[in-house]
């Protein structure tokens, strides 16, 4: 329900998803235009939910339990959608990369003739083992049923009739150009949200890590980008709140885990023992049989590099799902580890990581609120991302959900 009188359609709210930007990203020298924004926002770090998807947490204040959500794949063959994947033999495995790119493209054509979610993926899992796997998170951010059973910033500009943009993938390229070029033709009134993933960072920031000349630059280009969509909603709009977050950080990888062969070297069989997915700094695990548990256990515990998800640590994450799809065990690599190979990346390693610890420093991301509502400050205590959605629903002039006891960040600071 909307709170006090009707928004004026001359006012709009700008969230802009910057993909992996750290809090510490800005500087006067290399975001100028951020470094000045600054001055006048509030902006502190932000802690993301555990894993690898937090976009639960932003846009509808959830924990990965809560959202039934939190990792891209997780076991569920029943739910699966590459049921189809069971007919490729195995020595598909084995083919050179550009042949399985070809496969995998390919595979995805065929099961979107049955399955239209956006956010499909095969990610470099083995043919084989796609059966074994669905994707919990797979509809688009601003559909219907994005979290079931819970409404997101999407569900409740839709209840309230109130015109959105949204820019993201895979409809539309997540670069700060692509944005740029789109704001131009679309951010027009009468608009009262608009929604930007920027994937620049996160692209470059994995390639030659937080730290490098290429992420100085990449910022720069992406704080002109910022610049000019700013600009352009001034003109175009008498009151413009412009929220900028990052989904998580980035942390140089120094450290290598080969979990693959850990588990290659003990006396079991994957599937009838055990199944397993490796997401890059997290290595899950399910198990059909004592043996499994007792050496994979054994095995995880004393590698050096990360640990074993305490049952405390689970309260804390909130992993308590009602079903063991996210794992039975799941080992967390420190961060600056990275378990390479994994089924994101095969061929070569990444320089730079996210996905660990959202107490790791470079794990926490950048949350920088503007608006004529909110004074100038500069926290230096991380808040939680869920605390993003009731801020922007505050910033909207609509009420949260009932089921929802965030404070806003424009009324409530830690
Ligand atoms: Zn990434």
């Amino acid at each position: 329900m909307q709170k006090g009188s009707k928004l004026s359609m001359k006012s709009i709210t700008i969230f802009v998803m910057l993909d992996a930007c750290r809090h510490d990203y800005i500087s006067r020298r290399h975001t100028p235009f951020l470094h000045s924004l600054q001055s006048s926002s509030l902006s502190c770090p932000v802690k993301p939910t555990f894993g690898f998807e937090p976009d639960a947490a932003y846009l509808a204040g959830l924990y990965p339990d809560q959202a039934d959500g939190g990792a891209q794949f997780w076991y569920n063959p029943k739910d699966s959608p590459f049921k189809l994947a069971r007919f490729l033999p195995k020595w598909t495995n084995k083919l050179p990369k550009i042949p399985q790119k070809i496969i995998r493209k390919l595979l995805l054509k065929a099961v979107r003739l049955s399955n239209s979610a956006p956010n499909l993926s095969t990610a470099w899992l083995p043919f084989h083992l796609l059966n074994q796997f669905a994707l919990p998170m797979m509809n688009g951010l601003d559909q219907p049923g994005f979290c079931p059973g819970h409404k997101s910033i999407f569900d409740l500009l839709r209840e309230q009739n109130l015109p959105w943009l949204f820019h993201a993938g895979p409809d539309y390229r997540v670069t700060i150009n692509a944005a740029c070029k789109r704001a131009k033709v679309k951010l027009h009134p009468p608009l009262a949200f608009a929604f930007f993933h920027i994937g620049n960072l996160d692209g470059t920031g994995h390639a030659f890590g937080p730290h490098s000349d290429e992420i100085q630059t990449e910022l720069s280009h992406v704080d002109h980008g910022l610049s000019k969509i700013y600009r352009l909603a001034n003109k175009r709009f008498s009151n413009v709140n412009f929220v900028i977050m990052g989904d998580h950080g980035m942390i140089e990888v120094d450290h290598l885990l080969n979990v693959k062969e850990i588990l290659s070297a003990l006396p079991l069989s994957l599937e009838k023992d055990y199944m397993y997915i490796l997401d890059s700094t997290m290595a899950r695990f399910w198990f059909f049989s004592k043996q499994a548990k007792q050496l994979i256990g054994h095995a995880m515990k004393n590698l050096q590099g990360g640990h074993i998800i305490t049952k405390d640590e689970k309260d804390t994450f909130h992993l308590n799902y009602p079903h063991n799809r996210f794992g039975d065990m799941i080992y967390l690599a420190n961060p600056g580890y990275l378990i390479f190979p994994n089924h994101y990346q095969v061929h070569r390693p990444e320089t730079g990581m996210h996905g660990y610890s959202s107490n790791a420093y470079g794990q926490q991301a950048l949350l920088l609120i503007n608006s004529e509502r909110v004074k100038h400050q500069q926290l230096k205590t991380p808040v939680a991302m869920r605390r993003v959605f009731p801020s922007v629903c505050d910033l909207l002039d609509i009420s949260v959900p009932v089921d929802c006891n965030l404070p806003s960040l424009l009324t409530d600071l830690p």
